[in-house]
């Protein structure tokens, strides 16, 4: 079953085209990468997602449903879950505040967000913005599993973050794939995502240029459309 299905999509920024023809789609328990060198559209992408840009053109259709001016809020309530890059909380609620207030439906649970993320049971009495970088993340991830998500996006997954880190970050994301977890991911480790994605969707200038499985993104690929 498809998920998520973008079909030719165009956003602008005022007047200024960010997105030229964007075309990307996930299937049900997929894991999917968004990639793309810095200013390609990844963001943009994300943010026509969720409604927090507007297509001008082109069409998004999330579990058979076209989300063409819906607000965000009920494009969050169909089911879409976000980790924002910079992965913004609320930093006067503590790490269990700001996971029950964004708590809807029923199966992600504290309990749950806890066996993912140990770490974050550790700290759950602490004001978030007495967290680490990595620990605000893995708050990122839990709030967003707490609205129980059937895709869950995740923007620059790792940026900015220790390896040690890091590694727990990936580890949680296999977690939630083995449980059947549908994920969009944006990082650009490429060494450490590869690995996790069954499928790769290529940027370039705001357009899809290579859609295919890690395996078929060749070093010469590579290097023509993330090398630096
Ligand atoms: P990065 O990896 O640097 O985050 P990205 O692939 O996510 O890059 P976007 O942030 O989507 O790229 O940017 C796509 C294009 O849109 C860029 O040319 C960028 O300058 C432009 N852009 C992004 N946000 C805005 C904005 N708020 N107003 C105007 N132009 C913007």
């Amino acid at each position: 079953m498809t998920l998520l299905a973008i079909n030719a999509l165009e956003t602008f920024y005022g007047a200024s085209q960010a997105l030229f023809g964007v075309d990307l789609d996930v299937e049900a328990g997929e894991v999917v990468a968004l990639m793309g060198r810095n200013g390609m559209g990844k963001t943009t992408t994300i943010n026509s997602i969720f409604g927090l840009a507007r297509p001008r053109a082109g069409t998004i259709s999330f579990a058979g449903r076209y989300l063409g001016g819906m607000r965000p809020h009920r494009i969050a309530r169909l089911g879409l879950g976000l980790v924002p890059e910079g992965r913004r909380c609320f930093p006067n609620l503590t790490v269990r505040e700001n996971l029950l207030a964004a708590a809807r439906g029923s199966e992600w649970t504290l309990q749950k967000v806890s066996e993912l993320f140990p770490r974050l049971d550790e700290r759950r009495d602490q004001y978030t913005n007495t967290l680490s970088g990595g620990e605000q993340q893995m708050l990122a991830i839990g709030r967003a599993l707490m609205t129980n998500p059937s895709l869950l996006v995740l923007d620059e997954a790792t940026e900015g973050l220790a390896p040690v880190i890091r590694q727990d970050i990936w580890a949680a994301i296999r977690k939630l794939k083995a449980g059947g977890q549908s994920i969009l991911v944006v990082d650009k480790t490429l060494a450490e995502l590869l690995p996790v994605v069954d499928r790769c969707f290529v940027l370039e200038k705001g357009a899809t240029v290579f859609t295919g499985r890690p395996d078929e993104l060749t070093p010469a690929l590579q290097d023509r459309y993330l090398g630096v």
